[in-house]
């Protein structure tokens, strides 16, 4: 199964969820045209996204680093054009999933939720979750034929790392990545945000080192966004003395694709036999979306206008 439902997604026809004013992207390109770099602020959606799947905390942070990341990886996008980070990896998360599109609209799932293992270091163990070894795969809807599908290993399984070594290797942009989210004592998302730095060819080592070094000096991410660090404030914090030009401000939302209609598609997709049993054996059907959590159910007679429905476009076919 592709990983793009085969319909032409516009944002129109998605299902709007919750949309938090709040999450939003900056992108900046520096004036002598060294670098461009994006920060956003990630809380609200993120905090949905982790509510919606019942996340424990250490899949929280995993599902939010990801959207995150996903959030800025959609910004470097054409208009129209969407991707699919896809994280699998050894450890008892299993996978994490993350579509974002070019207009700021991101969704995600993890496989396994619920998982709860020791902190490390006195923090979430993100890396120990997903799993020391494994893949990224990125995969881009350009409005091409075939999707575009670059994949490397894990690199350390803290999303941020994978992302750059991602960039950097596959793409052949050296990148910085950094993500964060802090979950609280009682499990609530407090805060969440990150930022991408790509250097643009021929490339600049002394701006590249530069800003190395002013990554190291930061304080945690973790400890900027709790203190409300906004992501233009981030971007100041990285590049003083760095002449840029603020190129876009763009919100961001947690949305999913899934409706009904989409639901509907895929249970006529089983064929009449299939669906004749579940009518037999069920009498209703359930199915939830992967991303969002939406449940769609379809009592007995709405079934059997589906396999009714498929009756006769079988006909026609035929
Ligand atoms: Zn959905």
């Amino acid at each position: 199964m592709s990983i793009f439902d085969k319909t032409k997604h516009s944002a129109l026809a998605g299902r709007l969820q919750d949309q938090h004013s709040s999450d939003y992207l900056v992108r900046i390109i520096a004036r002598a045209g060294t670098f461009r770099a994006l920060a956003c602020t990630t809380t609200g959606l993120v905090a949905d996204a982790a509510g919606r799947h019942g996340a424990s905390p250490v899949a929280a942070a995993a599902l939010g680093r990801a959207l995150t990341g996903g959030a800025l990886f959609g910004a470097l996008l054409k208009t129209g054009q969407r991707l699919a980070l896809t994280f699998e990896g050894n450890g008892p998360l299993r996978r994490i999933m993350v579509e974002a599109e070019s207009n700021g609209v991101v969704r995600g799932t993890v496989k396994v939720p619920e998982v709860i293992i020791p902190d490390r270091n006195g923090k979430l163990d993100v890396a120990g979750a997903l799993g020391r070894a494994g893949f990224l795969t990125v995969t881009k809807d350009l409005g091409l034929k075939e999707p575009y599908k670059g994949m490397v290993q894990l690199f350390s399984s803290e999303i941020a790392e994978d992302l750059a070594y991602y960039l950097t290797e596959s793409e052949q942009i050296p990148s910085a990545v950094g993500l964060s989210v802090f979950v609280a004592g009682n499990g609530t998302v407090s805060a969440a945000g990150g930022f991408l730095i790509q250097s643009l060819p021929p490339g600049d080592d002394k701006i590249v080192n530069l800003l190395m070094e002013r990554i190291g000096q930061l304080p945690p991410l973790s400890e900027l966004l709790l203190a409300g660090t906004t992501p233009e404030q981030l971007l100041e914090l990285l590049f003083a003395d760095v002449p840029y030009d603020t190129l876009e401000k763009r919100a961001l939302a947690l949305q999913c694709t899934c409706s009904r209609e989409k639901v509907e598609g895929v249970l006529v997709s089983l064929g009449r036999d299939e669906l004749r049993t579940q009518i037999q054996e069920q009498g209703s059907a359930e199915v939830t979306c992967e991303f969002c959590r939406e449940r769609y159910t379809f009592r007995k007679d709405e079934l059997e206008q589906l396999l009714a429905r498929l009756s006769t476009e079988g006909r026609d076919a035929g």
